[in-house]
């Protein structure tokens, strides 16, 4: 961002007076020409020629209201330099926004997705900072957080590009890069912060000296999802060390309308800007928008015969999980569609996503991917968004289909739906304002099964046949931690089609477990006293509720143990279809205290009968064998105490590692905690090291984050279920980010 143009021409000092006089007069003309708060000069019209500027005509107005280009602004000639050719005429959150956050208010601004929102944020922090005359001693003056990395990496570009002729210095601090030392020694020296959240908080609290206390300007893009829960740690830390005293800009298409959310930002007094408040869609015009209904084990068959009639068309597919990415993207690739085919999701190494992101905006592709590419991404020209997996709410789904359809080229999207999410296309039809979306019937004559094709791969390539148990697995957990259930119900999916389908000879196991009984254990041991007053300990395996699952938990659990049944035996093999219909079922109505007992002719004999003294023949107690019996039991239970303690001191220590992790991922600063890496950004690096505008700063951390990642690994029965499920939704919703 070294400014060039004038240095060129003036000298120094010159140049300074110029500057110094160019402040000047925007100042003056900001002052001057205020808009009154809460107008929006799109609705509004301007003043008449005759009216004293800046004053209040009825209802209010704004000098801006017919300006419609960005040098009718009152912005500095660099920034100017900076925006054309590319940029001349204004969107409208542009033309809405623009005229109050120049003048120091606090926004929060609503506009759909590929409107062009980030210039509605650079352009005021740029000036603000130019006209504060901010320099590499001043420190922080700015902070832009955004919730992935790949969307801090394109605002970032956006700042370099707009920004190429001033002399401010900008940073992009995402997780996973290497020499976090580097990065520390030159934080301080920056004005303006791109970041992800994570990140953030790590330079604040490990750099020496970090400072921001001039900050002049914070920015959230994508600010709901800032603002959610999945971020709350850490941008709750984060404000808690910025000054009260700065603007504030908050950006997205669903925008928070939670007023704790507003007073944990301290805004104040900020303008309301939705631009398509008044709109009739949520979602941009030019897009045109399907919902298919597709049974879980037609979803492949869809998508490859989908795929296949689109070949020319560049196609975004979205999934619930990294796991079912990597398979189906694996899968995919090795029976060559005839176009290319990438991969997006948290587990990859930094370097390798930035360049698929890059790959993806330049050549005609199928990218399969999570949540993670779902918001702020600006992939040129994307013609069609899948959503294989549906969304987790309506929020999610306006993010993702507006991936294409950008700022004013057109696009399509379709959305499979299972039957039994039915519920989500009624509830996406009944948003104000509309989402213009129709249900239409797959054309099942075009189908091309593919189910037989994934069979022979997955026994040709035996590692795609983990990768497919694993998509199996992930996807049905994703289904089962969702919130909403109107929607979602994991008792209603055809498991075993679903595994077939994916081309695996057999259903994975899958543990169902309601958690009421999980709580109580498994195995359960119950004293029952009988009328004659002997105490009897009983021992018996609980019957399995099959009403809620528990799914094997891969995130959560290395493989060695995750398949670890109540009695801590790992079983032979993973079950087969044919073994699970086998599969016993203990009678959980037989009353407690009954074991049957047989003699050796087969004959059933009464509880305690066996300890009776039969040479006596009346059948009575010895009180020897009885009191022996006794000794035994207490020996066992003694024994059994024991196990317990260890096992209580084993789940102890597991969860403090957790929490280490746990600690550990948020200050590695990542928008997504289940991800293995960080990376680095590749070609700029170098440049970055000499050019105070364009620091890149170069990380690869993934070995750290992977031992981390081993260490996760918990055995079934160290946690509860209600802790690894806190977890799991944890690492999902972080998923979804
Ligand atoms: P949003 O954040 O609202 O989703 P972006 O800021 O990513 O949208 O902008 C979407 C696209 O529109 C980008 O490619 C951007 O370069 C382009 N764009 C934004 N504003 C303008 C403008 N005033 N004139 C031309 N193109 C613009
Ligand atoms: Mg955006």
């Amino acid at each position: 961002m070294r400014r060039s143009k004038f240095k060129n021409s003036l000298s120094g000092k010159q140049r300074r007076l110029s500057e110094a006089h160019e402040i000047e007069l925007l100042d003056s003309w900001i002052e001057v020409m205020k808009p009154d708060s809460g107008t929006n000069p799109l609705s509004i019209p301007p003043p008449p020629p005759t009216a004293p500027v800046g004053r209040i005509l009825g209802g209010g107005f704004s000098p801006y209201a017919g300006c419609k280009l960005f040098r009718q602004l009152p912005i500095s000639q660099k920034t100017k330099d900076g925006l054309a050719p590319k940029y001349t005429e204004m969107s409208e959150i542009q033309r809405a926004s623009l005229p109050h956050s120049l003048c120091g208010r606090d926004i929060l601004g609503a506009a759909k997705t590929g409107s062009g929102k980030t210039l509605a944020f650079i352009i005021p922090v740029i000036e603000t900072l130019y006209r504060a005359r901010w320099g590499p001693e001043d420190g922080v003056g700015s902070i832009i957080i955004s919730p992935t990395k790949e969307l801090a990496g394109q605002l970032f570009e956006e700042l370099k590009t707009v920004g190429k002729h001033h002399s401010l210095s900008a940073g992009l601090l995402i997780g996973g890069r290497k020499d976090v030392d580097e990065e520390k020694q030159r934080v301080n020296s920056l004005n303006i912060l791109v970041c992800t959240p994570g990140r953030l908080l790590q330079h604040m609290d490990e750099t020496p000296n970090f400072e921001c206390s001039q900050l002049q300007v914070l920015v959230l893009d994508e600010a709901d999802r800032i603002l959610d829960a999945g971020f709350k740690m850490e941008v709750d830390a984060i404000i808690s060390q910025l000054p009260k005293q700065r603007q504030t800009l908050l950006f997205s298409a669903t925008q928070t309308k939670s007023v704790k959310d507003l007073a944990r930002l301290s805004l104040k007094d900020p303008e309301y800007i939705s631009v398509h408040a008044e709109s009739v869609t949520a979602t941009p015009e030019r897009l045109k928008q399907i919902a298919m209904i597709v049974p879980l084990d037609q979803k492949l068959n869809m998508l490859w015969s989908f795929i296949k009639a689109n070949l020319h068309s560049k196609i975004l597919v979205f999934l619930s999980s990294c796991k079912e990415v990597k398979f189906v993207y694996e899968a995919f690739k090795k029976l060559r569609p005839g176009i290319p085919l990438k991969c997006l999701h948290g587990r990859m190494k930094q370097n390798v996503r930035m360049a698929i992101y890059l790959e993806f905006c330049e050549k005609t592709s199928v990218l399969f991917s999570t949540d993670v590419a779902s918001r702020g991404l600006d992939f040129p020209g994307v013609d069609w968004v899948v959503q294989v997996d549906c969304p987790e709410d309506i929020p999610a789904y306006i993010h993702r289909v507006g991936r294409t359809a950008r700022f004013t080229s057109e696009g399509k999207s379709v959305l499979f739906l299972l039957p039994s999410e039915k519920e989500m296309f009624t509830k996406l039809q009944a948003v104000e304002p509309k989402i213009p979306i129709q249900l239409k019937k797959p054309k099942t004559e075009k189908l091309q099964p593919i189910s037989e094709l994934l069979s022979s791969l997955l026994v040709k390539y035996p590692d795609m046949q983990h990768l497919a148990k694993r998509a199996f697995v992930t996807y049905l957990k994703s289904i089962h931690l969702q919130r909403d259930r109107d929607v979602f119900d994991v008792s209603k999916l055809p498991i075993e089609e679903f595994a077939a389908s994916l081309g695996l000879p057999m259903t994975p196991k899958i543990r169902f477990i309601s958690q009421k009984q999980t709580k109580q254990k498994a195995s359960v041991e119950t004293i029952h006293e009988q009328e004659n007053g002997t105490k009897v300990v009983n021992r018996e395996m609980q019957s399995i509720d099959r009403s809620n699952m528990e799914i094997e938990d891969d995130v959560l659990l290395p493989k060695e143990t995750s398949l670890i049944d109540a009695e801590g035996n790992k079983p032979a093999d993973l079950s087969t279809r044919v073994l699970k219909k086998k599969k016993l079922k203990i009678n959980v109505h037989r009353p407690l205290g009954t074991r049957v007992k047989y003699d050796e002719e087969g004959n059933v004999i009464p509880p305690l009968a066996a300890l009776a003294d039969m040479d006596s023949g009346d059948g009575a107690l010895h009180p020897d064998k009885v009191k022996e019996r006794y000794a035994k039991l207490r020996e066992e239970m003694k024994e059994r105490d024991k196990e317990d303690k260890i096992l209580h001191r084993e789940r102890l220590r597991d969860r403090r590692t957790k929490e280490k992790i746990k600690r550990k991922r948020w200050r590695e600063g990542e928008e997504e905690v289940d991800k293995e890496d960080g990376g680095s950004e590749s070609d700029d690096t170098e440049k970055g090291k000499h050019k105070r505008s364009k620091i890149y700063f170069d990380s690869d951390n993934d070995d750290d984050e992977k031992k981390g990642k081993e260490n996760v690994g918990v055995s079934a029965d160290s946690v509860s279920i209600a802790e690894q499920e806190a977890l799991a939704l944890k690492l999902l919703s972080s998923m979804h980010s």
